[in-house]
């Protein structure tokens, strides 16, 4: 039996004294990430030197580097911190005499990370990870770094719990925290059998947000008679119109980032206009941060309608395999030879993450687990935009061409429409190309190391789907799972 790994998000309604504790815990996590990082560095100088010096005075270099110190994890780092850290409480004098007032989890979980971002440097230099590189892990400072934390639950006294009335979760050491929303569906997916693994309190702009990730065991969902009526939807995303369906339908893109531009305007001039160090600076940041906050909370809970409405109103959905960071790459060019028309490109690359495909297509990826629907990829070369949708005839056009007329047959059609219908009938021809990476087909779940949470691993497509998972199917359509839903996507931010 497989498992799979589920988070619900909450934002919180925390009390002065919760939010100070709170505060508090984020801050001993982001110390405790820079202390491990930093006994990671010394080390690492300390072996570099040892093996210079070995292979110096004539030692084999591999058999240097063996004898070599090796670079402490998170079990002696934490060690040797228990003999350094003091005690307040009596007087005694250490690196950290506060430790007590937060919980130990807080300093696990960040040295956890901490080791993570080491591993995931080190694969990344060898070549053992894949995908972008990645870099050498940067100390948190307090101003740049996003305030959070994690709580584990314990095997053998479970206290990350929801509170009676569906309203609160109670979280050791900190209390019963509200949520705004209700926590009825972890509620119920806990009554099922499932595990909390952890608790994850983040900052966003004014707001502190939990996040609990849940252990289920994974269930086979089908598609409801109502999807298999429905049969397969092509859907072309876009920047004119979010998406345009096969069925003729178009949903316009909100454009939040333009909609809120002249907010955005307004704190970004105000806080460039303040001096550094300055207390009205850090108002300023403090409100700029704020609104950003509010465009990607707007953008969010926008796309989870759409795919919503998409992952339960059919069996299949067809879109093509963007491949967004290409589509979006500066047209800034090097100093020798530099671009053309990079203002354009810049605005344009602003409105397609703005209108977010990617995170469309991840949504949709786990959200057709969830729901017994399939997503399939049609390869991002087949000409869905100049192909006639009726018979079949190639046409040139060009991007200022809304409507798509066929010299062959004389079809006309909106632009997008007659794609988003090319696609819809590849999925049927061509199935090869089906979303490996859907929730129901990947490899459910991964042993994590304690500590180290899904969260890093996510960010590797090929892992993605380990959030994903499976509620139990409704009979009357799938009602609002709103949170659970923003949920898994939170775990790739915390
Ligand atoms: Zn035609």
């Amino acid at each position: 039996m497989s498992e799979q790994l589920r988070a619900y998000r909450y934002a919180l309604d925390l009390t002065a004294a919760q939010a100070s504790v709170v505060a508090q815990h984020a801050g001993a996590a982001r110390w405790a990430y820079n202390h491990a990082l930093a006994t990671k560095f010394r080390a690492l100088d300390e072996r570099q030197a040892a093996i210079k010096q070995a292979v110096e005075s004539g030692a084999d270099p591999g058999v240097a580097a063996k004898q070599a110190p090796k670079i402490p994890t998170k079990p002696a780092i934490q060690k040797a911190l228990n003999q350094a850290k003091g005690d307040d409480r009596s007087g005694q004098d250490g690196l950290c005499p506060w430790w007590h007032t937060v919980s130990t989890y807080a300093f696990q979980s960040a040295f956890a990370d901490a080791d993570r971002a080491w591993s995931n440097w080190l694969d990344s230099i060898t070549g053992r990870r894949s995908g972008r590189r990645v870099g050498r892990p940067r100390f948190k400072a307090k101003h740049r770094s996003r305030d959070s934390f994690r709580i584990h639950h314990d095997v053998k006294n479970p206290s990350i719990r929801p509170d009676t009335g569906y309203r609160r979760i109670i979280v050791p050491r900190i209390g019963s925290l509200r949520a705004h929303s209700s926590t009825k569906p972890l509620c119920r997916a806990l009554a099922r059998g499932a595990v909390i693994q952890s608790i994850t309190i983040s900052r966003g702009g004014h707001r502190w947000y939990a996040s609990v990730l849940i252990k289920q065991a994974a269930t086979e969902v089908v598609a409801t008679r109502a999807q298999r009526q429905a049969g397969t939807v092509g859907v072309d995303l876009g920047v004119r119109s979010l998406a345009a369906l096969s069925t003729g339908e178009t949903i316009s893109n909100p454009r939040h980032l333009n909609a809120a531009r002249t907010r955005l305007v307004k704190a970004q001039r105000a806080l460039s206009r303040t001096r550094k160090g300055s207390n009205r600076r850090r108002n300023a940041a403090r409100l700029l941060g704020r609104r950003h906050q509010e465009v990607s909370e707007r953008r969010a809970s926008a796309l989870h309608a759409v795919t919503k409405k998409l992952a339960t109103g059919w069996a299949t959905i067809a879109i093509e395999d963007l491949n967004v960071a290409g589509m979006t790459s500066s047209a800034r060019g090097t100093v020798e030879r530099p671009g053309r028309n990079v203002k354009a490109k810049a605005g344009l690359n602003r409105a397609i993450l703005d209108a977010a495909p990617g995170e469309f297509r991840r949504q949709l990826a786990y959200k057709t687990g969830w729901y017994g629907s399939t997503l399939v990829l049609i390869n991002r070369f087949y000409p869905s935009s100049r192909t006639c949708s009726a018979c079949g005839a190639r046409a040139k056009l060009t991007l200022a061409d809304r409507v798509y007329r066929c010299a062959a047959c004389g079809l006309t059609a909106d632009r997008d429409v007659n794609a988003a219908i090319n696609l819809a009938v590849q999925a049927a021809v061509a199935p090869g190309m089906e979303e490996t990476r859907n929730a129901r087909r990947a490899v459910a779940d991964h042993p994590h190391p304690a500590g180290s949470q899904s969260s890093t691993v996510l960010k590797r497509e090929g892992h993605r789907a380990c959030v994903a998972a499976t509620p139990d199917r409704r009979r009357s359509g799938h009602p609002s799972e709103a949170e659970s839903e923003v949920a898994s996507a939170s775990v790739l931010v915390t």
